[in-house]
């Protein structure tokens, strides 16, 4: 037989998870020349894309593109997908590889932080992720239900996270009734009571994880004031020291909340508050076990031997009424049945994306590329080149005769296993016939798509049922 990666015998990788990292991973891999590869993408929703469907706020329709360079890669001919196909439940890593020279593993990070104060489990109180996955039409979430009869919000955390969740609580229906938005979220939002929302910093405006556009498009919404306390929107010495340094983003971030702290606001529907320095210690439920208040403490900042400012709690505290609260304390990676995992970091124990068994060995055939792999950093471009990481350490092992030695490389048999163990799976041109019908569903209406959020809608709408 041939070398592994010639044109006769392709390197054959499976990607685990069709999102950004897998994308990119994918392209690296057919950008080069020196190996042929044949790729199979596995996803365990019959969509691709990820987070840019089921992530990306629907009124940010133009970072949805970056899926035109996903479907480039798709239309490769060495490309298959396997849609609504899970690792761990309907084929196992050993089934993988049975069939594969390597795995590569791209799932994300699913589900969220913890946020470990008392109360958190109180009804009304719910991690950001599920609200973000809810509006944009998630099929496992999309009979999540949101009390948006509250008048007033509190989310935590202050990353461009905590921004989409605001904006989308404070949009208009018109803004909202332009978006991809799922119909059932744009409904149920259409009839909000919502008027406070409240977005909760545990350090100082500097510091703010949210990017400088995120806090222009705040200022830019059609009915909601955004309001911040003068005295919080100042810095204090330690930040202002830190200012020398700082790059433009920030300065301009702090610029524009030093800007709308000396604006009145001027009396829209919604007003948007922005807190600094505080820390919520306790959510405090009514006699139903609903949320009612929030205890925050105020911070300070200090300087840790390695030069960050993190806040410390003074002895200065404050209660605010809010009925509904969203922690947006960052995302947080879920295992793999058969692949190392450290679970307080959330990702898969690794080496630049080769995997590690818990000894440190190297896993050989087995790699890991995106939120999986570091964490959930960085905006959805910083996916290619911690992808071509991994992928140009895959392309060096296989050439070096380091992969898995498969017993059933034909490209035919996964095909077989995968219709035995889930015969209703989706193919790209399943894909692209359901992503045609929905263009065309929200086209009628002003809209850019109206999504699907149910398999049973995908199934029968890609002719399955
Ligand atoms: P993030 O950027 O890591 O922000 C997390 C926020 O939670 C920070 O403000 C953090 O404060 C705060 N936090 C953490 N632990 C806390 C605690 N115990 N108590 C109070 N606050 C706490 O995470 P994210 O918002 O989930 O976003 C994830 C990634 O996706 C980011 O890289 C983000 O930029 C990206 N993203 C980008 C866009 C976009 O480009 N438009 C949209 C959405 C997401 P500290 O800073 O003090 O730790």
């Amino acid at each position: 037989m041939t070398h592994i990666g010639s044109n006769e015998n392709p390197l054959r990788v499976a990607i685990i998870g069709a999102g950004p990292a897998g994308f990119y991973a994918a392209e690296h891999l057919f950008k080069q020349n020196e190996t042929a590869v044949s790729v199979d993408m596995f996803d365990r929703l019959p969509t691709p894309y990820g987070l840019v469907r089921a992530g990306v706020a629907p009124d940010h329709q133009k970072i949805k593109s970056v899926t035109k360079i996903f479907d480039r890669v798709a239309q490769k001919d060495n490309f298959r997908f396997f849609g609504y196909v899970e690792i761990g439940k309907d084929l196992s890593v050993a089934d993988l590889a049975n069939h594969y020279h390597q795995i590569i593993y791209t799932t994300g990070a699913q589900t969220d932080r913890n946020l470990n104060i008392p109360g958190i489990d109180l009804e009304n109180s719910h991690a950001a992720t599920e609200f973000v996955a809810w509006y944009n039409g998630h099929p496992d979430y999309r009979d999540y239900e949101f009390d948006l009869t509250q008048e007033r919000v509190a989310v935590i955390g202050v990353g461009n996270v905590a921004v989409d969740v605001c904006r989308i609580l404070c949009r208009t229906t018109a803004e909202l009734a332009k978006t991809d938005i799922a119909d059932y979220a744009l409904e149920a939002l259409s009839q909000s009571r919502v008027k406070e929302v409240y977005m909760i910093g545990r350090r100082g405006p500097a510091q703010a994880a949210f990017t400088t556009p995120e806090m222009k498009e705040l200022g830019e919404m059609e009915d909601a004031d955004i309001i911040i306390l003068p005295e919080e929107a100042e810095l204090d010495p330690l930040s202002r020291a830190a200012m020398d340094s700082a790059d433009r983003g920030t300065t301009r971030k702090v610029e524009l909340i030093q800007s709308h702290a000396r604006r009145e606001p001027i009396g829209r529907s919604r007003r948007l508050h922005l807190r600094f320095l505080v820390s919520p210690t306790e959510l405090i439920g009514d006699e139903n076990g609903r949320v009612a208040q929030i205890r925050l403490v105020k911070n300070e900042l200090y300087q840790t031997d390695a030069g960050t400012l993190r806040p410390r709690a003074t002895d200065q505290y404050e209660t605010m009424p809010v009925g509904l609260v969203f922690r947006s304390i960052g995302y947080h990676g879920v295992p793999i049945a058969g692949v190392p995992f450290n679970e307080s970091w959330g990702v898969i124990l690794n080496e630049a994306g080769r995997v590690m068994s818990d000894n440190r060995e190297v896993m050989v055939g087995h790699y890991t590329a995106g939120w999986i792999k570091r964490g959930p950093s960085g905006v959805i471009g910083t996916n290619k080149p911690d992808a071509v990481e991994t992928v140009e350490l895959m392309l060096a092992d296989a050439a070096q005769g380091q992969h898995l030695h498969p017993a059933q490389p034909d490209p035919a048999a996964i095909v077989d296993l995968i219709a035995e163990r889930q015969p209703l799976y989706f193919t790209y041109d399943d894909w692209l016939k359901l992503d045609e019908v929905e263009v065309t569903r929200g086209a009628k209406l002003g809209r850019p798509r109206l999504k699907f959020t149910t398999v049973e809608q995908m199934l029968t709408a890609a002719g399955k049922r």
